[in-house]
């Protein structure tokens, strides 16, 4: 049997909506991806020749990554990559899919990091290393360190970060390997869904590594509030991702050591990132 890719994109975005209770739209971005990694092409490619008759053989190839992505398996881990901050990162099972409601945390550093002169960067828990990397390449004068506990995880964003020449890549449990270390800015997406949460189970695919935090999913964010002010300069700024509903206490736990501590709201009015700032003296 064959087809063009238009009809096989209509009828693989059908299934996905049925199969799967997403939106058209989003359907229609993973068929998109699918479609893509088994043609090697662009989007300006498929919507050129929309109307050619796909190959036999890649027809069976794309039926068999729908036939994953209809079993729950998320499309970033099948075409092995998702695009943040307006460059593709590669993405793997050891690593959390990128989210871009975390490109709200790279916004808030790249304000605070001079477009010259010496400043120093840390990305605690760097997974894929797209904070770490995306802040890298819109500030070639910061130094950036990406530190990461899990060494596959890290292995990932070393691939990722090939060429860029201002960021290195540390294996360390959070600061333990920084021991001295100082820095002009701390960031972080940290674990922080409560173990018990209902929502992990839609995250089976992810490492729980990433995700999750103890009993009410602080236990990442309480160590880094706590052990951050000793590897910050004076004025220094720490910034962390959090959940939905965990703006209000991370702001009180940082106002135990920090001033300027406020909460970001994301693009969906959600309170996403919060942090503080270290007295300048
Ligand atoms: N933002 C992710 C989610 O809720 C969780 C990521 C994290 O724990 N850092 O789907």
């Amino acid at each position: 049997m064959t087809c063009s890719i238009s009809s096989l994109q209509a009828q693989a975005q059908n299934k996905i909506v049925r199969l799967l209770g997403l939106q058209q739209a989003e359907a229609r971005i993973e068929v998109q991806a699918l479609l893509r990694s088994i043609l090697n092409a662009s989007n300006a490619w498929l919507i050129a020749h929309s109307k050619d008759m796909i190959e036999p053989e890649k027809l069976s190839g794309f039926e068999v990554l729908l036939e994953r992505r209809l079993k729950g398996e998320p499309v970033a881990y099948i075409v092995g990559f998702r695009e943040f901050y307006g460059m593709d990162f590669r993405v793997s099972g050891d690593v959390l899919i990128p989210r871009p409601e975390t490109e709200l945390l790279v916004d808030l550093a790249l304000d605070r990091i001079p477009e010259n002169g010496n400043f120093r960067v840390l990305d605690l828990g760097t997974g894929s290393g797209i904070i770490a990397i995306s802040v890298a390449r819109q500030r070639k004068n910061a130094l950036v360190t990406a530190a990461e506990k899990s060494s596959r995880a890290l292995s990932v964003a070393k691939m990722n970060g090939k060429g860029i020449e201002n960021i290195r890549f540390v294996e360390s449990d959070w600061f333990d390997a920084l021991c001295g270390e100082k820095y002009d800015l701390i960031l972080s997406n940290p674990p922080y869904i409560p173990e018990e949460d209902r929502h992990l189970e839609d995250l089976k695919h992810e490492p729980a590594l990433a995700l999750t935090s103890g009993k009410d999913g602080l236990d990442a964010i309480r160590k880094i509030i706590e052990e951050a002010p000793a590897h910050l300069e004076p004025g220094g700024w720490l910034l962390f991702e959090h959940g939905y509903d965990q703006g209000e206490i991370c702001r009180k736990l940082l106002s135990k050591s920090f001033h300027e501590v406020y909460s970001w709201k994301d693009l969906s009015g959600i309170e996403r990132v919060s942090g503080g700032r270290l007295t300048s003296r």
